[in-house]
């Protein structure tokens, strides 16, 4: 059994590390912050208990498999909530959709919403997804990405004329949905990956699929507890989690990765590195000399992907009956995506963006009755202080922050959620911060997007090209959010047992 080093702790880091301990290996995970959990962070104020990343839960299968691989089920550990209503979308026009949390009552929704025969059109579009979905989920999805294994997809004519490499998910959209509010409703799909539904391929169909497939899911206490029992779940199988343990190098020895340099001086000896870290920063810092160059120049390549502005609202009195989650769409979508991706024109903060709103009802997360903890979030071009990383904004420069928060709060109040003077206290989060939090390079949340044809290919693989280092989380291969990062783990690991079956350098 092998030494294994997993830097940081987010979800893809603690997610591999517990299914590395479940096979026998020695693991030790060193996470630069106080705190596990990375982009899943958890602000307490007050007694109000803020989600400062993800609001929802998709794809629960893909938790219930990791919990029931390493030990006890995730059941008797969380608690996990369907949500009835998914999502309250409020279109540019004033039309209001409650999408249902049931697949099966969508169309039915979509029809009393939008009008006769969308629900038709929807249900159409998700057959092809579904059909994607299928093609892409077992080779893509749950496999290490290989020229090979792309190879062997693209020579099934048929399977490439359904994910349509050649087609971006708006296209594919405007040949199934004929209402401008159900293209809008795709298109926010995009954002998932961090990716602009211009740019972005056909194949991203499958996030709505996944979505409404299995349902729109909510953790009691907040998705912070997703960090803490996984952490725990680690310890249990005797991994060792160490906060406040930020890692300068991987070190290298024979051609294999050997362990890691930490920033105290000391190292740590490993036969197995799992690097949970951005893979810019892997690529880019921890990893030194010319094995990293083609890694990099791959990432250079690519573009990031959008980061986000983040507003937690401590509320008194909160407007009632407010959906757990909604959406209060942009009037002019194509501004948003152009200011954030840095088209016509430099990269700017969205003038009037689309705003998402997560507002649970959970006594557990507010400090008593009549109090709410909201959570508020609009796509934002990446933090790059001086223009030297492409595309992006100071966000530190002064003022500019707490005067887009009240921007944001005055843009609420006109399309109808006013809670301007119900603010106890508020928390902005940009991504300058989520930078400095997670070391997440600009605070691309999804390390490089997905725009373009080549980007799944640009996109780093989990096996690096230094044996013995794997890559695990949002910037690796298959992708961002929770569900994808686990899928990243479960490959992670997959990787090493068959490294060390075949006896083949890792
Ligand atoms: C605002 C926001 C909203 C989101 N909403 C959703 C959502 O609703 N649903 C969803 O599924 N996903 C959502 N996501 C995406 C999701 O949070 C991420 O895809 C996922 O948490 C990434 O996990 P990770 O393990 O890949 O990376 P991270 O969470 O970034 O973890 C990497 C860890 O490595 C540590 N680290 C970095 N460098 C070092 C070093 N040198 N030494 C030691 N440690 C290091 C970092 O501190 C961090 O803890 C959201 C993200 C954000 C920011």
């Amino acid at each position: 059994m092998s030494r294994v080093v997993v830097v940081g702790a987010g979800v893809g880091g603690l997610a591999a590390a517990a299914r590395l301990a479940a096979d026998g290996h020695e693991v030790v995970v060193l996470e630069q912050a106080d705190a596990v959990g990375g982009k899943l962070g958890t602000e307490v104020v007050d007694g109000f208990v803020f989600d400062t990343g993800p609001s929802l839960v998709t794809m629960p299968w893909v938790l219930e498999e990791l919990f029931a691989a390493t030990g006890a089920p995730l059941a008797d550990v969380l608690e996990l909530r369907r949500l009835a209503v998914a999502c309250r979308y409020t279109f540019p026009d004033g039309t209001v959709l409650d999408l249902p949390g049931d697949l099966a009552d969508v169309p039915a929704a979509l029809d009393a919403a939008l009008g006769p025969g969308r629900g038709a059109q929807w249900t159409a579009f998700l057959g092809r997804a579904r059909a994607v979905w299928d093609v892409t989920r077992g080779p893509f999805l749950e496999s290490p990405i290989s020229a090979r294994g792309m190879l062997r997809l693209s020579r099934r004519l048929g399977d490439v004329a359904t994910v349509a490499p050649w087609r971006s998910l708006r296209g594919l959209g405007a040949r199934y949905l004929e209402d401008p509010r159900l293209r809008l409703l795709l298109d926010r799909y995009a954002t998932y990956t961090g990716s602009d539904p211009r740019a972005a391929p056909a194949a991203l169909a499958t996030v709505p699929w996944a979505e409404q497939a299995w349902g729109s899911w909510y953790v009691p206490g907040g998705l912070g507890r997703i960090a803490e029992v996984l952490r725990a779940r680690v310890e249990e199988l005797g991994g060792e989690v160490r906060t406040g343990a930020r890692v300068v190098e991987v070190l290298v020895a024979d051609g294999r990765a050997a362990g890691v340099r930490l920033a105290d001086g000391t190292t740590l000896d490993a036969d197995v590195v799992v690097a949970n870290a951005d893979a810019a920063e892997v690529y880019g810092h921890l990893l030194p000399g010319r094995r990293a160059a083609r890694a990099r120049r791959s990432i250079a390549r690519a573009t990031p992907s959008l980061a986000g502005f983040v507003l937690l609202l401590a509320l008194d009195d909160p407007p009632a009956d407010q959906p757990h989650h909604q959406v209060l769409f942009a009037e002019d979508y194509d501004e948003e995506f152009d200011a954030v991706f840095g088209r016509r024109g430099p990269a700017r903060p969205v003038e009037r963006p689309t705003v998402y709103v997560s507002a649970p009802d959970d006594p557990a997360v507010v400090p008593g009755p009549e109090t709410g903890a909201w959570f508020v979030l609009v796509n934002a071009p990446r933090h790059d202080p001086d223009g030297s990383r492409g595309a992006g904004v100071d966000w530190d420069a002064p003022g500019l922050a707490e005067a887009y928060a009240d921007r944001l709060l005055d843009l609420m109040a006109e399309r109808g959620l006013d809670v301007r003077d119900r603010v106890r206290h508020r928390t902005v989060l940009t991504p300058a911060d989520l930078e400095r939090r997670t070391s997440t390079p600009g605070g691309s949340i999804y390390g490089t997007s997905s725009n373009g044809a080549r980007a799944a290919f640009l996109r780093p693989a989990n096996r690096s090209p230094v044996p013995g280092l794997y890559l695990v989380g949002g910037s690796a291969h298959p992708g961002g959010g929770l569900p994808l990062v686990m899928l990243s783990a479960r490959i992670v690991a997959d990787l090493v047992r068959r490294d060390d079956a075949s006896g083949q350098p890792r």
